[in-house]
């Protein structure tokens, strides 16, 4: 399910307290975005409509927390924007994300310790998983 840029701002509120009422959520965000109560009522019910978000009724207002976890829908995002590259080219993609990235030596041993691992599974050639005429992959591998 697509998320929208306002809305993540939104679910990252909800991921740092853990739950938070839509007054909660205009105070942290209102300014920033010129948000009005009710914008954020329209998103946080878009949020409901689209599984992300849940709430329950606290006296007066609604408490709203997530459905998923930060590290999830995370994952969700980045699979989401990897499915639209071809798959030869993913690899491609990590180099530059690896160069981009700010990371401790812990970080970099941990990286280490992942191409290690993966090195079990390594391919002879990444299969492309392109309909023909998106790329030019299986132009060259003759299929
Ligand atoms: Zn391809």
């Amino acid at each position: 399910m697509s998320i929208s840029k306002s809305e993540w701002e939104i679910m990252r509120v909800i991921w740092t307290k853990e739950e938070a009422t839509s007054g909660q959520i205009l105070e942290i965000l209102g300014n920033k975005n010129d948000w009005t109560a009710s914008t954020v009522k329209t998103f946080l019910k878009r949020l409901v409509d689209k599984g992300y978000l849940v709430r329950t009724r606290s006296g007066k207002s609604y408490l709203y927390s997530s459905t998923l976890t930060e590290q999830d829908a995370m994952n969700q995002q980045v699979d989401d924007l990897f499915d639209k590259f071809c798959q030869r080219k993913h690899t491609m993609i990590l180099k530059h994300l690896l160069k981009e990235t700010p990371m401790t030596l812990t970080d970099i041993a941990d990286l280490q310790a992942l191409l290690l691992a993966k090195k079990e599974e390594a391919l002879d050639e990444v299969p492309c998983n392109c309909i023909p005429g998106q790329c030019r992959c299986k132009e060259h591998l003759g299929l």
